[in-house]
């Protein structure tokens, strides 16, 4: 099976603003789009995406999750990182379209198609460092994955950074390259001197989430995540896991907490930690690295309370339970 994301369907949805209006959605080749080696996002990462999934059902039908988070995200970063206005009605067309088309390629559970919508700039100014570009491209790149667990469940290390930050307070919440670009020395760093999988950023003590996902904690009856500010992105995938921590009739708690805390926490045997996400869904914390010392998470092993929430997930998605909240729409009908 290909690697997470290398593989892409023939045809993407696209759309150019031009200053002034959007060009009607087309149906393109997906291997090159053409630019201007002056565009705004090649110098100024003037950029932000998107991550959702389709899933095939046992009827046939296809459904995309939660696309109307996904779309408001959408239009959020791109508002915040001063591109043109995005028509949220709009992207969902393109995606819903292009999905319906491509709907035969639709992998079986546990494989979906990942869907990346694409915004940056595309005014060719290089002397636009403190400007916006004036126009852009949007796309919607599709790419079918096959199982992220096909390798056995996964436990992850993380180190423990109280020092560094993942990207500048102020744009947490945009889901852009600029911020990937900040975090991937320090991640580099983690793998190379502690063999760690990713980095818990936890500035001054605030535990944050890692380069990629969320952070959860789970306390016997009570699931801990820090609360919704601007420094972090609000995952759809967290939002969903404490929707059904609720149903469950768990505690949620919303609150900011330190690394004190956590390793306090973590001592516990009956702990747990999760990261959440949309590729991974929700995977296991084992370890936790900090100061020179590893800490295992309760047991270092994969939870039960990590799988059963999990598992009510990925229920709804495959449509093996009750979509009780609506987060399934249906690309063909
Ligand atoms: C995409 C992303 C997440 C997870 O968001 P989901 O909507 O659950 O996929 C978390 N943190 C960062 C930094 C992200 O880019």
């Amino acid at each position: 099976m290909a690697a997470f994301g290398t593989l892409f369907l023939p045809e993407m949805a696209i759309s150019w603003f031009d200053g002034k209006a959007w060009s009607p959605a087309e149906m393109v080749a997906s291997d090159s789009i053409q630019m201007h080696p002056g565009a705004h996002v090649l110098h100024y990462a003037s950029t932000c995406f998107e991550g959702l999934k389709a899933f095939r059902h046992d009827d046939g039908s296809v459904k995309l999750f939660r696309i109307d988070k996904n779309m408001a995200r959408f239009e959020q970063s791109s508002r915040l990182l001063a591109l043109p206005p995005i028509n949220p009605a709009a992207v969902k067309k393109m995606i819903l379209d292009s999905v319906a088309q491509f709907a035969a390629d639709v992998p079986e559970p546990p494989g979906s198609l990942y869907v990346r919508p694409t915004h940056f700039g595309t005014e060719p100014a290089i002397g636009k460092a403190a400007a916006p570009s004036a126009t852009s491209c949007l796309y919607v790149l599709l790419s079918p994955v096959g199982d992220y667990f096909a390798g056995g469940d996964a436990c992850l290390r993380l180190l423990l950074d109280e020092t560094g930050m993942r990207c500048a307070p102020h744009n947490g919440m945009v889901k852009g390259g600029g911020n990937y670009a900040s975090a991937l020395r320090p991640i580099m760093n983690a793998k190379n001197d502690h063999q760690a999988d990713q980095v818990l950023f936890c500035p001054n003590g605030d535990v944050q989430e890692t380069g990629a996902a969320n952070f959860i904690l789970i306390d016997g009856n009570e699931v801990i995540t820090k609360s919704l500010d601007e420094s972090f992105l609000h995952g759809v995938t967290r939002d969903s896991i404490l929707t059904l921590a609720r149903d469950f009739g768990m505690t949620v708690t919303e609150r900011n907490f330190s690394v004190t805390e956590l390793l306090e926490r973590a001592a516990k045997p009956h702990c747990e930690a999760a990261l959440s996400g949309t590729a991974a869904v929700l995977t296991s914390v084992g370890t936790l690295i900090h100061d020179g010392k590893t800490y295992s998470v309760g047991t270092g092993g994969v939870g039960p309370t990590t799988q059963k929430l999990r598992r009510a997930l990925n229920d709804i998605q495959w449509g093996k339970s009750e979509d009780v909240h609506g987060w399934l729409t249906d690309v063909t009908s």
